[in-house]
């Protein structure tokens, strides 16, 4: 019996809410209307103390049953009406816009896929093969409960895990490695205030002092469709390469440095790579990099030093500036974007990262836009959150009006009472929207305090806001929000 208890995680669940619900006293004991501290702080302690244990171990309790997992969904709903001193019944989607927390179910998703893709990343982690060879149902019923690798598919019909590099193992301990040697010397000249032609003699200068061998220049480039980079050599012989649309640009300047070091080379050379790419030297001068690309750059200047005897140098140009193998790399990288050069299968772990975490916004904004929370109306973004310095009374106010569930307009919904009336107009329903715009009966304060019509200006901007605050307390229903 207690086992068949503890596979449905439904103790579990209860556990944690009943911890949470402890910790929330916490909330409760600073949020006074009056002397409360402020929303971020109170939004601080929620992530720490409340947080933290809602979303401990969740993707193993995501396979429970949906009652169960909406046991857990109303410890938000209550943390934010508390934070942001909502009305009580404020619909839940609108809490989490205002209090600029992602749902939940929306979180686990992506905890749930930033972990599969460090699982496929890893060809050694036990959890690699079923999580790939697992079949993904065609009939899925509306109650059927999904298994963890299952739900990964689920989630990531967008992203495409298979691509990924693995992580990368040298036989070699970073600290005996043979590293490259990176110069950045050009960098100490200001490029804002030296012109371009002293740049350039600059870098002439170092080049005729360093008498290298063999020189390659690189340089990536990224659009809205994607990313690519090329290798251009003294010759300039020129190879390019597309890159999957999600890769960032400072892996198309790697991948770059990292192709170049694969060019005919006779032993015993001194080559020189030159990109204006400041970052991607920065990175690979940190030898316990965790990033696949920068060990396997720092792999290959190992393996050409021990076996060729080939010595590199990764050198910071410039760019803009003249100098003729990168403006040729630039160029040429830009052209890769829009030509058909196939699309190289390498995908980065942190690239994805970043793309789950814009898929799991884009998601809360679908959603969001589902809605019909008069919320919506006034802030239809969900990144564009409401940024102003008021006091505790007066934010919660404005709050409330945002949210649009204030004491006088839905007062009756907690005393079972009918919906209330204007008193000045008969038979129309008193809500935020006729109270600051419409009723008639308030047409003389609101001009004298400079409202506007439309709701979305008198409740986002500063100085709207403070007008809103003044109009209120002139038609004395400030202390009834
Ligand atoms: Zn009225």
């Amino acid at each position: 019996m207690l086992l068949v208890t503890w596979v449905t995680w439904t103790q579990h669940i209860k556990n944690v809410k009943g911890e949470c619900m402890k910790s929330m006293n916490i909330l409760r004991t600073l949020s006074h209307h009056h002397w409360g501290c402020d929303e971020e702080i109170l939004l601080r302690i929620y992530r720490s103390v409340i947080r933290s244990k809602l979303e401990y171990g969740n993707i193993l309790y995501s396979t429970s049953c949906r009652t169960n997992m909406n046991l857990l969904n109303t410890v938000p709903n209550t943390a934010f009406r508390i934070i942001l001193g909502a009305f009580r019944s404020s619909p839940s989607e609108s809490l989490h816009v205002e209090a600029q927390e992602m749902p939940l179910n929306l979180r686990r998703q992506k905890t749930l896929l930033s972990y599969a893709l460090k699982v496929f990343a890893m060809p050694n982690h036990p959890a690699h093969d079923p999580m790939k060879t697992s079949k993904y149902p065609t009939t899925i019923k509306p109650m059927t409960l999904l298994s963890i690798p299952q739900m990964v598919q689920q989630h990531s019909e967008s992203i495409n895990l298979n691509s990924l590099v693995p992580m990368f193992y040298s036989k070699h301990a970073p600290w005996s490695r043979h590293q490259p040697m990176l110069n950045t010397v050009l960098h100490r000249y200001n490029k804002q205030e030296t012109h371009g032609a002293i740049l350039k003699q600059h870098f002439l200068e170092l080049k005729t002092k360093e008498k290298f061998d063999e020189e390659f220049y690189t340089d990536a480039s990224k659009d809205e469709h994607g990313v690519a980079c090329s290798i251009v050599n003294e010759h300039n012989n020129t190879v390019s390469y597309k890159l999957p649309p999600t890769s960032s640009i400072h892996t198309g300047e790697l991948f770059a440095i990292y192709k170049s070091l694969f060019s005919t080379m006779t032993p015993g050379q001194h080559i020189a790579i030159f990109t204006d790419s400041l970052s991607s030297i920065q990175s690979i001068s940190n030898i316990y990099s965790n990033n696949p690309l920068i060990q396997k750059i720092q792999e290959r200047c190992h393996i050409v030093k021990t076996n060729k005897n080939i010595s590199t140098t990764i050198i910071w140009i410039p760019s803009h500036v003249g100098i003729e193998g990168n403006e040729v790399a630039d160029q040429s990288a830009k052209l890769a974007l829009s030509s058909d050069l196939p699309i190289t299968n390498f995908q980065l772990h942190s690239d994805l990262k970043a793309t789950i975490k814009l898929k799991s916004l884009r998601d809360w904004q679908t959603k969001w836009n589902s809605s019909n929370n008069k919320l919506h109306a006034i802030q239809p973004e969900i990144d564009s959150p409401l940024k102003i310095s008021l006091n505790r009374k007066d934010k919660i106010v404005i709050r409330r009006l945002r949210i649009a569930h204030t004491r006088l307009t839905h007062g009756y919904l907690m005393s079972s009472e009918e919906h209330p009336i204007c008193e000045y107009c008969r038979e129309t329903r008193l809500t935020v929207e006729h109270l600051l715009s419409r009723c008639p009966h308030y047409d003389e304060i609101r001009r004298r305090m400079g409202l506007k019509e439309n709701l979305k200006d008198n409740l986002n901007s500063a100085t709207q806001i403070e007008a809103t605050l003044k109009f209120l307390k002139e038609c004395q229903l400030y202390n009834h929000i």
